[in-house]
């Protein structure tokens, strides 16, 4: 159902709001083809209202051609801004950019948030985005969800369905994704709510069964069948099953790229407001499925890239597959059992985190 203006401009001050926004202060709104025109109008009046002064740098898109679907995460590596000085100039010199085009997994945004500009990414469709504005609270859960993961030296996943998935720890940072952008330099994306890392280079192993109703994003499709994954040594080295898996397959392997093959971030949803139900009942170009990746308890892994967290490993695929009815341990506590966030850790984790 549609919203209001003022219900989103209210949303979005709530946002920046979040992110320090003080007057006086420069916000660069980065559009192109695929902007929610309410989006975009709610983000200038709420900044707009909030003293920034807000300009708007619109792109043309890149890689449609390529990219086998119009969602935006369906082809990385070049973006608008790839041999664009000009563009990466007016960026650099903003405090804020609001990003509605999707600068995810480039060299430039990393250049960008080096110089102390934050960057918020928002593409979810309005409805969605009020929905999961983000709150303090939200930001101690995840923080909560950070501290549970500090220090661990593996991840372990099983499920019923028969996954038993290894994932040793401690090569890569651990990332908290809650919305908002509190610090210099630092990347968000709204809607979120969960915490994730990378596994050590070349070290995760194990099977990954994907089970009836887990999510393939950007496929934005529910599994209807088990489809098993082989993973050795960082790769997934065989998909089988019916169907689902033959279509998985022929996905990857358009990108004729080994890399894409390698299992990316993992972590835990821990979003209470997001729902597995909310991706049936929306077309798949009006949303990128944000509720399942940030739903509470799913286990979330992806294949592809680990640019993002300093790694070397580049690669146009990228692949999130939310899971449900996992159990998800680091070192040998529990934090997902059956799919449920282990609730009694976290209300322990988040007292130590109110500001
Ligand atoms: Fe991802």
């Amino acid at each position: 159902m549609p919203i209001r203006d003022t219900d989103l401009i209210q949303a979005w001050t709530q946002v920046l709001t979040l992110s320090q926004l003080k007057p006086g202060q420069s916000v660069t709104v980065l559009t192109s083809d695929n902007t929610h025109p309410q989006t975009l109008r709610c983000a200038i009046t709420a900044a707009s209202l909030m003293g920034a002064n807000v300009c708007r740098l619109d792109l043309p898109p890149v890689n449609g051609e390529k990219a086998l679907s119009r969602d935006p995460l369906a082809y990385l590596g070049t973006t608008p801004l790839t041999g664009n000085p000009p563009a990466i100039a007016a960026l650099k010199a903003s405090d804020l950019v609001l990003d509605l085009m999707t600068l995810l997994f480039s060299p430039e945004q990393h250049e960008i948030l080096s110089t102390g500009t934050k960057i918020l990414l928002a593409m979810e469709p309005p409805e969605i985005l009020a929905r999961l504005v983000p709150t303090e609270a939200d930001y101690r859960r995840v923080q909560a969800g950070v501290k549970l993961l500090q220090g661990k030296r593996v991840m372990r996943v099983t499920s019923a369905a028969g996954t038993d998935l290894h994932l040793p720890l401690g090569e890569y940072p651990i990332t908290a994704e809650y919305g908002f952008v509190d610090q210099p330099g630092r990347w968000d994306h709204w809607p979120s709510g969960f915490v994730f890392t990378w596994p050590n280079e070349g070290a995760a192993h194990g099977r990954i069964v994907l089970n009836k109703g887990d999510v393939l994003l950007p496929q934005k499709s529910m599994v209807t069948e088990p489809i098993t994954l082989t993973v050795d040594k960082g790769y997934v080295t065989r998909i089988e099953g019916g169907l689902d898996a033959e279509l998985l397959r022929e996905y990857i392997d358009s990108f004729a790229d080994p890399e894409a093959y390698a299992i990316s971030h993992i972590g835990w949803g821990l979003q209470k407001r997001a729902y597995w139900s909310t991706l049936g009942l929306y077309d798949r170009e009006a949303t990128i499925g944000m509720d399942a990746r940030a739903v509470s308890g799913n286990f979330l892994f992806s294949l592809g890239p680990n640019n993002e967290a300093g790694g070397s490993r580049t690669t146009a695929c990228h692949i999130d597959i939310p899971m449900r009815r996992c159990n998800v341990f680091v070192d040998d506590l529990q934090v997902v059992a059956d799919g449920q966030v282990v609730e009694s850790l976290m209300q322990e984790a988040e007292v130590t985190h109110a500001r």
